[in-house]
């Protein structure tokens, strides 16, 4: 069994907005903080934050070298164990690069979507494709999602999460904590 390799990548452009035209989203502080304790607690390599916007990325820098380097690293070393996988990215190709060079391999780009797709992947079949050792980034959308061009030129589209009812409107820190909780939780 290969070491699993998988890191996330949060998107915030392109994204759609509620009348889908394609928008650049904000950071939002606690998808930073929720989704990088869940990424220590499965053991993902890193949590990339994927904005172009500069002082967008300037708030992730601040927020995490808060917790990683300056007053919140004593306060709460747990915290900071979890915000040091950060890493801010102007766009996804950095993100591949910075992928390659951790794993010495190209990634393959897994996307996630609420909505049901006939070229989706279930949770079984990626959950075996990870143990291949190959890398792979599991990317997660803000605002009403990633745009479907950004979909579509997908490696991977994962199922949706579906619940128990027809109500189907997770935020992404809650879907994130799902998916890889399904993809990992008997490694
Ligand atoms: N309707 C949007 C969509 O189709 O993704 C929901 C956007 S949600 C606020 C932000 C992100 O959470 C999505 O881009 C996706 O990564 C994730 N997400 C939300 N609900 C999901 C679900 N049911 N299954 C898989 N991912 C979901």
């Amino acid at each position: 069994l290969s070491e699993i390799k998988l890191f996330i990548a949060l998107i915030h452009y392109p994204v759609i907005n509620k009348a889908g035209e394609v928008i650049t989203s904000a950071i939002t502080g606690i998808d930073l903080h929720d989704i990088a304790r869940l990424s220590k607690t499965y053991g993902i390599k890193r949590f990339f934050v994927v904005t172009p916007l500069k002082d967008q990325a300037e708030l992730v820098k601040r927020l995490t070298e808060h917790w990683v380097t300056g007053a919140g690293a004593s306060y709460n070393p747990d915290r900071k164990k979890a915000l040091e996988l950060i890493r801010v990215a102007k766009d996804y190709s950095n993100v591949v690069s910075e992928v390659r060079k951790f794993a010495g391999m190209t990634p393959e780009t897994v996307v996630t979507c609420a909505n049901k797709r006939n070229d989706a992947i279930g949770y079984p079949e990626f959950k075996q494709k990870l143990k291949n050792g190959r890398p792979y980034i599991l990317n997660f959308g803000t605002a009403w999602g990633l745009s479907g061009e950004w979909i579509d030129n997908a490696d991977y589209v994962l199922e949706p999460v579906y619940g128990i009812t027809g109500y189907n409107h997770l935020s992404v820190r809650s879907a994130a904590s799902i998916i890889i909780d399904r993809l990992l939780h008997d490694n």
